[in-house]
């Protein structure tokens, strides 16, 4: 079992509240252990340049609420080649790094892995808003941006109530309608267009109309981004039926913004684990969590294998929206 002194720690791919969250209980949770803890700035491409900070147990102080990740985040091209690779590992050996926590998505875990067949045993968390990841039932950052999801439906359905309109609001998830599916049954709207399960347009527009004959006095419409564009949804919809429809993209406030009690109570699981696990000398794993407890897979288990959205809350969502 190789004995780890000094852990790195790196955010990679798209920011997610609570990947802050997660960076301090690593280097807390590994100072614990008696380990050093190194940040590496901008992902793999900073791992490269040798872009470290030393961080103590108060260098990660007063970050836990807060959004984005102060360790910077990068996509690094250059990490894809062999060379760029072999740079990484030659920069983290010459620092002392002997073991690396990943905080990212699928792609970085892809570079965690690649790392850790070169010796350097490195360990992936699980943090995207879009929690495509399987493995775990749920990724950092995914309830802070439904959330705020959930929070414009709310503020749009005053305004939609008080105004009889149609209200179209797109959310992020260009591959996965997880925030749409869970901000939309949460937030109580009329239909949910999502990238894996398709709905025609007249659907959507039958669905519309039968609720305005039934009295209903606004009507809430939730696109992920995957499934085409609110604006398009809107211009449609106008056409067909001729509602006052508006609409509203909700754009990048989604991924920042503190993490809520839920991202930062499962970044501070996670990091810490991520220490932990290192410390036991393990690499190349993955840490999840599933059904409430934290659990660890090899990250080959994981790689490549997007989580899909559960039909029972695709038909709930439908149900309730009668
Ligand atoms: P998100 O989905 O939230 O954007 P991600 O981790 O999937 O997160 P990517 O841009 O796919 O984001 O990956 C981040 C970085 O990880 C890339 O810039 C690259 O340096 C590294 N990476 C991606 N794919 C691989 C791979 N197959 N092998 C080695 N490294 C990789």
């Amino acid at each position: 079992m190789p004995l780890i002194r000094k852990i790195g720690v790196l955010t990679s791919g798209g920011d997610a509240p609570g990947m802050n969250a997660a960076v301090r209980a690593v280097v807390r949770r590994g100072i614990s252990l008696g380990a050093e803890v190194v940040g590496v700035r901008r992902g793999y491409a900073g791992l490269i340049a040798g872009d470290f900070m030393e961080l103590t147990v108060s260098s990660v102080g007063d970050i836990i609420h807060r959004g984005g990740t102060f360790l910077q985040t990068a996509r690094s091209d250059h990490f894809l080649t062999e060379e760029g690779q072999q740079e990484a590992l030659a920069s983290a050996r010459a620092a002392g790094i002997d073991g690396l926590v990943v905080i990212g998505g699928d792609g970085s875990f892809r570079g965690a892995l690649q790392l850790t067949r070169m010796g350097l045993p490195s360990v992936g968390i699980p943090a995207t808003i879009d929690n495509d990841i399987d493995g775990t039932d749920r990724t950092i950052g995914f309830d802070t941006a439904v959330n705020t999801c959930l929070d414009a439906i709310r503020k749009i359905r005053d305004t939609a109530t008080s105004h009889e309109r149609t209200f179209v609001l797109e959310v992020m998830g260009r591959d996965s309608g997880w925030i749409a599916l869970a901000a939309g049954l949460a937030g109580g709207a009329e239909s949910i267009l999502l990238p894996e399960r398709p709905l025609p347009m007249d659907e959507v527009v039958t669905r519309l109309k039968r609720g305005v004959e039934r009295g209903k006095r606004h009507t809430l419409i939730i696109v992920a981004e995957g499934a085409g564009s609110g604006f398009e949804v809107g211009r449609e919809i106008r056409e067909k039926t001729g509602y006052d429809t508006r609409v509203m993209v909700l754009g990048h406030i989604q991924r920042g913004g503190s993490p809520t009690a839920l991202d930062a109570m499962l970044a501070s699981r996670m990091g810490a684990k991520a220490a932990e696990v290192l410390m036991e000398g393990r690499g190349g794993l993955f840490i999840g969590v599933k059904n409430e407890e934290l659990v660890t897979a090899p990250l080959e288990q994981v790689l490549g294998r997007r989580k899909d959205i559960p039909d029972e809350l695709v038909d709930l969502a439908e149900i309730l929206a009668i």
